[in-house]
């Protein structure tokens, strides 16, 4: 059984002197079992957020507590690379990277290889990896919406020997270090999301890729999460479809009542998923 995961990005919001308040409240105010939640906050808030979390008010009941992860991440190990952050001076800081988010690929210029090498970095340092794939409007309405997003994951993982990289902890209630979140760019802050369906569709087609490029497991390990202007008013269209395990919320995870909405409903469905699948959903994931 794959888990339910809900992420918030936080993009370039809150300061070392807020956000471990902020990451606090939401902690205390999610603490549904069964459902991984993880916190990525700025490089610079990564420290106030890991320290405030390791607060025990904010572990679930089933003894998670919210896991923190880094919004991008540097492809080389270190070297003359002003201004970036390498895998490695991650530790201690998070187990968890974004990668490939379509802002960066449009602000940055980051191409899918370059995207690839820092999943390759993020993997080789032990960090989960949510990869980030989705396409723009005119791509969608032209019918390519998929072509789009299987050339966006060969170009990111096509290079890699999947068999090597491995899935890591694959099995009952495990996380693998590869998580994929399909994030529709048109659906990014603008207040439309995909429907359901079309993100379900998507969620299967991202599978039949990662047969092709070779995943262990065929790909059903893979989490697939839906972005893209997630509230706690439309998480359940897409929580309903078996084929998506969560979500990345941008906007609306800096808002403590909206994260406990959405986080209340993955838990239902988590609790909902675990009794189909003859687990209790209070089982400690297995974490790879
Ligand atoms: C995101 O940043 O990945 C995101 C989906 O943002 P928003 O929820 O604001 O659309």
């Amino acid at each position: 059984m794959r888990r339910i995961i809900v992420a918030a990005n936080w993009k370039m919001n809150t300061t070392p002197a807020d956000a471990g308040s902020l990451a606090r409240t939401i902690g205390s105010r999610t603490r549904e079992p069964g459902v991984i939640r993880v916190i990525c906050p700025p490089y610079v808030c990564l420290a106030a957020v890991g320290d405030a979390l390791r607060d025990g008010d904010v572990a679930a009941t089933d003894g998670l507590g919210v896991e923190v992860g880094a919004q991008n991440v540097h492809h080389e190990p270190a070297g003359a690379y002003t201004g970036e952050v390498s895998a490695a001076m991650l530790d201690g800081l998070a187990t968890w990277v974004i990668v490939g988010h379509s802002e960066r690929r449009r602000d940055a210029g980051e191409t899918d290889e370059l995207i690839g090498r820092k999943l390759r970095a993020a993997r080789a340092a032990g960090l989960r990896t949510i990869l980030c794939v989705g396409e723009q409007l005119d791509e969608r309405e032209s019918g390519r919406a998929e072509a789009i997003v299987d050339a966006q994951l060969r170009g990111c993982l096509g290079g890699a020997d999947l068999g090597a990289l491995g899935l890591d902890g694959t099995g009952a209630g495990a996380v693998p270090w590869l998580t994929i979140a399909y994030e529709p760019v048109w659906a990014i802050g603008t207040g439309r999301t995909a429907r359901g369906a079309d993100a379900a569709a998507m969620a299967g087609a991202i599978r039949r890729t990662l047969i092709a490029l070779g995943m262990p497991g065929g790909g059903e390990d893979v989490p697939v999460l839906y972005g893209g202007s997630v509230t706690s008013a439309s998480i359940d269209e897409f929580l309903a479809e078996p084929s998506i395990d969560g979500a990345l919320v941008g906007g609306a995870s800096l808002k403590p009542d909206e994260m406990a909405g959405i986080v209340a409903r993955a838990g239902m469905t988590a609790a909902a998923r675990a009794g189909l699948d003859g687990t209790l959903a209070g089982d400690a994931p297995a974490m790879g």
